[in-house]
């Protein structure tokens, strides 16, 4: 038997004198890690296949378990952490790229938490959210370069294609595939009773999901899965995807597994195919090449929607947000490198790609200074977790958001960030029939709707204390922000001044 150098990261307790034996704890682990045993009448668990969902702990009946931080550890250093060497000794065993699932957890700045927000005080007074009517409805789109009348002197509605938002939140790309046809569903209620819109990401559109196309982009990626004009007219929006901040620069791979039924169908692929989306578009190379595409999805679709480029944030992102802003998209959506996946390598995932807060600030900044700014609406995504991230993003030049993780959590989600294996426990990441029941679409609606209204609630309120009551007053607008033990060459970037300036 091959020796197995790794101690497992978490260990499960089970208080003995609490359990009364019900083994719900076995029938909730699709990681097989809690076994009955008949003799001598008793759950023992191997730690080993615990990747501390926390399914078990939250449903055990008696709070008779619990997930602890294993304590064994090491001889570690600054240079050789116990994560590094586990990996090495993962990749010496299987010859293999390292896959993970979620966000960059890697010790990287968050500069959404050293950015803190204005409040009005004596002069311009707070707004009270209760009393006065606050507006947090956007609208994105390019807006029309002039006004236009006809000749009898009526204005012409020479409007570009739009979408409407109640608030400046959307929700990001999740492919059918890699999560459940339940939690699909789930955000395709919650984006139309919530006013705002969901994403099809990659994998095509169920038919079921047809009728909330009023709230649905259109996702079109390099593999082109599902992608027909009836999948293109459903949507409100058609998103071009050149990049992904968890995996920038590569292609994506469902396996063969997770292609079944339903998802073959959607994504026009035969059931157990691999769907690889490569790393490019193999018929775009440059900004020409990308604004052919943009337009043959405007005249495949009578240009009534406005398409989408998202693209990935690296290093030259201003230059390519440029380049996006004049190759007739209407919006760019940029997405972090602290966003989410369900499956990356680990290294890409974790050392690929700047974080969402500059790559904004500075493409803002450059669209502005080139006069382009309002050819486009620009979104940001790559892990926004709160409504004061929204706030904040808003204020450094955002019209919108995505969000996706903060999604999942609504949807019971624990980030154990095993996405990729296929077993989600709570029915979200997962196809297997008997996990994916584990998700209630009623209950998953209302839980994201619930997030969604207490997240407007909050941004009227910081909205108020600033003395703003229309979120486009916002945009932009950095006065609102100071920074926290940042730098100068921070602070330039993200075009704020530091606290007490
Ligand atoms: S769910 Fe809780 S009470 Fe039931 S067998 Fe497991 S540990 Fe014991
Ligand atoms: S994987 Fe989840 S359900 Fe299984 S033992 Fe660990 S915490 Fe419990
Ligand atoms: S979606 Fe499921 S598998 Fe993925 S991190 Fe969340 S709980 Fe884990």
């Amino acid at each position: 038997m091959a020796l197995n150098y790794i101690y497992p990261d978490y260990e499960l307790v089970r208080n003995y004198d609490r359990c009364i034996n019900c083994r719900v704890c076995e029938r909730q682990c699709a990681n097989e890690a809690h076994e009955y045993l008949e003799e001598p009448k008793k759950l023992v668990c191997d730690d080993a296949k615990c990747v501390n969902c926390h399914r078990c702990a939250a449903l055990c009946p008696t709070r008779a378990i619990k997930i602890i931080k294993s304590g064994s550890t090491y001889k570690e250093n600054k240079n050789w952490s116990g994560k590094t060497i586990n990996e090495i000794y993962r990749q010496a065993a299987s010859g293999g790229v390292l896959l993970s699932s979620m966000g960059n957890p890697e010790d990287y700045p968050v500069y959404f938490d050293k950015i803190i927000l204005n409040a009005s005080q004596v002069t311009n007074p707070p707004i009270d959210p209760l009393r006065e009517p606050m507006e947090t409805r956007v609208s994105l789109g390019a807006k029309p370069q002039n006004i236009e009348r006809d000749s009898s002197g009526r204005l012409k509605n020479n409007l570009p294609p739009r979408i409407s938002l109640s608030m400046p939140v959307m929700f990001s790309a999740m492919s059918y595939g890699s999560v459940s046809y339940n939690a699909h569903e789930s955000l395709a209620r919650a984006a139309e009773a919530a006013g705002i819109l969901y994403n099809t990401g990659e994998g095509g559109l169920h038919e079921d999901f047809y009728k909330y196309g009023r709230n649905t982009i259109v996702q079109v990626a390099s593999g082109r899965f599902g992608v027909h004009i009836g999948y293109l007219n459903s949507g409100a929006a058609i998103e071009i995807k050149m990049g992904q901040g968890a995996k920038p620069g590569i292609g994506g791979h469902l396996p063969g597994t997770k292609i079944v039924g339903d998802i073959s169908k959607a994504r026009m692929i035969p059931e157990g195919s691999d769907a690889i989306s490569p790393a490019p578009h193999h018929d775009i190379y440059s900004i020409e090449d990308l604004r052919q595409l943009v337009y043959s999805l405007k005249e495949a679709t009578e240009y009534k929607k406005p398409v989408i480029v998202k693209i990935a944030a690296v290093h030259n992102v201003t230059a390519i947000a440029s380049g996006i802003a004049r190759s007739g998209a209407d919006i760019i959506a940029i997405d972090g490198f602290r966003g989410g996946t369900g499956a990356a390598p680990t290294r890409i995932r974790d050392h690929v790609g700047i974080p969402i807060e500059l790559a904004l600030a500075g493409i803002d900044r450059r669209l502005r200074d080139e006069g382009i700014r309002d050819n486009v609406s620009v979104i940001a995504g790559g892990s926004i977790r709160s409504s004061a991230d929204v706030v904040k993003a808003v204020a450094l030049g955002a019209d919108a958001v995505y969000i996706a993780s903060a999604a999942l959590i609504a949807l019971g989600c624990h980030l154990c960030r095993s996405c990729h294996a296929g077993k989600c426990n709570w029915g979200i990441a997962t196809q297997v029939p008997e996990l994916v029941k584990r998700l209630n679409p009623d209950l998953g609606y209302e839980r994201l709707f619930n997030l969604m209204n207490a997240w407007k609630h909050e941004i009227k309120e910081m909205m108020g204390g600033m003395g703003i009551n229309s979120i486009e007053s916002l945009k932009g607008n950095r006065l609102m922000l100071r920074g926290v033990g940042m730098n100068e060459k921070e602070l330039e970037i993200l075009g704020i001044k530091h606290a007490g300036e």
